[in-house]
């Protein structure tokens, strides 16, 4: 079975082709297919859910690829500052494409500078979307994983706010951590995860 994985964002391609090797689907990508890149494409993330993105970003694709899509919409939320950036994480700090994750940590450190240590609470969320044919109901899966901000980064893997993301679960950052364990615990390895299997099962 053919799937089109529907993101352009390099960090998500490398943890999608990872957690979807070895399945039984032919993953592909939108740049694999030579579906450019349309200024339309802008406006599909202006929803005020990540439910929402994500079913608008897999219909979108799945119309554009005539296959199956798979689409997801995650962020940061920190408790601190309301659950910001939430949705808004990827344009957190108003920059787009290079530099912009710099610029949305700076800002995040800045939002944060008075705020201590155990008030830092913060969680990433991550919603995948799959859809057969764009008229069809959405498959949704959500999860998400605990941390807290730290003060400084740390690390030099990763994404987005990796290395000021400080995992509960593995004790260092998602920067920090080697890639098979991020994906063992993360937001966007939990919900694929659950979300393959519904498809496997499906498709036996
Ligand atoms: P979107 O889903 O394309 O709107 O982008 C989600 C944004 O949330 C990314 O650009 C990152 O800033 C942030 N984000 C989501 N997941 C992760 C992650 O696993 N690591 C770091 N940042 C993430």
């Amino acid at each position: 079975m053919k799937l089109l994985v529907a993101t352009r964002n390099e960090g998500k391609i490398r943890e999608f082709r990872d957690l979807m090797a070895g399945l039984p689907f032919a993953v592909t990508f939108p740049a694999d297919r030579l579906l450019e890149r349309l200024p339309e494409e802008a406006d599909i993330e202006s929803g005020t859910s990540f439910v929402e993105n994500a079913v608008a970003k897999a219909r979108y694709f799945a119309k554009r690829s005539g296959l199956p899509a798979l689409a997801e919409d995650s962020g940061l939320e920190v408790d601190a500052l309301g659950g910001q950036p939430g949705v808004h994480s990827a344009r957190f700090a108003g920059v787009y494409g290079e530099g912009s994750d710099a610029a949305n940590n700076a800002l995040l450190l800045e939002r944060l500078a008075a705020v201590p240590e155990d008030r830092r609470a913060a969680r990433y969320r991550c919603v995948v979307a799959y859809i057969e044919t764009p008229a069809a109901k959405p498959q949704l899966v959500e999860a998400t994983c605990d941390g807290r901000i730290l003060t400084t980064p740390r690390g030099a893997g990763g994404f987005g706010y990796d290395p000021l993301f400080w995992s509960a679960d593995l004790g260092m950052t998602f920067a920090e951590a080697p890639l098979p364990a991020k994906q063992r615990v993360s937001h966007r390895g939990r919900a694929v995860r659950a979300l393959i299997e519904v498809l496997v099962r499906r498709s036996t």
